[in-house]
């Protein structure tokens, strides 16, 4: 199967897409570089769009094509397509931060393997997922490989937008754009049932509530711990009956945040550091052990210090999760109150949405909206995350 056939939903960003690999297979077949051909193909990519419209698949699916054996066309079958998506080719490389950011040392490494000629004699390409946590020096780094590429590089970024806050208006200047949007759950659902053998009733009811997000919708029906999840945040808006209940209601988000980021990397923290413990030869007795030791002390301090970070980034990415749901919820009462012709995000509390719509006035529901995404934007601002919700818990009960 073709390496676009998980961009779900996308036709114009695949059509670029096929197009820039058919050029790129003409340019290797005549020996020269990213700036002949005739204009499809270039050296830097940003791949924007929501989370879950397939950025980092895009950006893979395009690394593939590269290394596509036959005319470029991303077969997915062929030697070079399927070792470019498995990770394993040698000529494609991946970024993927651990934690909040990605450093000037490991973009300058990485740039620097980048610019040796490809081992395969196609292309080297540089896949950058979540290139919005460059560090600054470290999107110089970058900047200065962008600008003077080496013939047969190109770098694929990944980014939520092109806003100056995600990607810098130099590196973007550089880079062709490709922007995905929010698949249709239909589109969604019709992948979960193709690829991952999803019985058609349980797609349809997760694609619509993963909000065009495929990786979650796949997640929604595989794992009942996810769905358990989600009904716990959907359970919210009923319960918050006083101020006591609004700070109950942001405790037990914040927690299952915790405790959902805890649960994903618990066991790779462990392991991480008893095998840098090793390698350090931590437990030794012999002459040198203890200053052997201190200086092993920095290299466990560091070790911590990522971990948290990643730790960090994962709580919130699930509690903004948490939060799109919400969102999901606040919107379907006002879809359902104001009799839009739209279907409803959550058909599982369709219930609960038509008998709040009755209730509220659309400008009430439509500040609960709001006090939802303002608790997103403070999240993003760095304002302490249960600061953040406590505020939006008072605003959704108040209304
Ligand atoms: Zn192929």
């Amino acid at each position: 199967m073709s390496v676009f056939a998980d961009l779900v939903g996308q036709d114009e960003a695949v059509e670029t897409l096929r197009r820039a690999a058919a050029a790129a297979a003409r340019i290797v077949a005549g020996g020269v570089g990213a700036g002949a051909g005739n204009g499809a193909m270039t050296h830097a990519w940003i791949f924007t769009g929501p989370p879950g419209s397939g950025r980092s698949v895009a950006a893979r699916a395009l690394a593939a094509a590269l290394q596509c054996e036959r005319d470029g066309v991303g077969c997915g079958e062929c030697h070079g397509c399927h070792t470019a998506l498995g990770a394993t080719h040698a000529d494609v490389r991946f970024v993927v931060p651990e934690g909040l950011s990605i450093g000037v040392n490991e973009m300058r490494a990485l740039v620097l393997r980048a610019g040796t000629a490809p081992s395969g004699g196609r292309w080297q390409a540089v896949v950058i997922e979540d290139a919005d946590r460059l560090t600054e020096a470290a999107g110089n780094a970058l900047l200065k490989a962008i600008e003077e590429p080496p013939p047969r590089t190109v770098f694929l970024l990944c980014t939520p937008s092109t806003h100056p806050d995600d990607i810098s208006v130099t590196i973007r200047s550089r880079c062709r754009v490709v922007p995905l949007r929010q698949p249709p759950a239909e589109a969604v659902a019709e992948v979960l049932v193709r690829r991952d053998g999803i019985a058609p009733d349980v797609a349809a009811w997760a694609a619509a509530a993963a909000q065009g997000h495929v990786g979650r919708a796949k997640r929604l029906a595989n794992d009942p711990e996810a769905r358990g999840r989600r009904e716990a945040v959907l359970a919210v808006p009923r319960r918050l009956s006083s101020v006591g209940a609004c700070f109950d209601a942001a405790s037990a988000l914040i927690e299952a945040a915790e405790a959902e980021a805890a649960t994903a990397f618990a066991e790779n923290d462990t392991t991480e550091r008893a095998a840098l413990e090793q390698a350090l030869g931590a437990g030794g007795t012999g002459r040198g052990a203890a200053g052997a030791m201190r200086g092993a002390a920095g290299q466990i301090k560091e070790l911590e210090k990522r971990q948290k970070s990643r730790t960090t980034r994962s709580q919130r990415d699930a509690l903004d999760r948490a939060l799109v749901d919400l969102a999901g919820f606040y919107r379907d009462v006002l879809v359902t109150g104001l009799k839009a012709p739209v279907e409803v995000v959550h058909t599982d509390t369709a219930e609960q949405s038509a008998a709040a719509a009755g209730k509220w006035t659309p400008e009430s529901t439509l500040r609960r909206l709001e006090a939802v995404v303002a608790c997103r934007d403070a999240i993003e601002q760095n304002v302490k995350p249960r600061i953040a919700v406590e505020a939006m818990m008072l605003n959704l009960w108040r209304g």
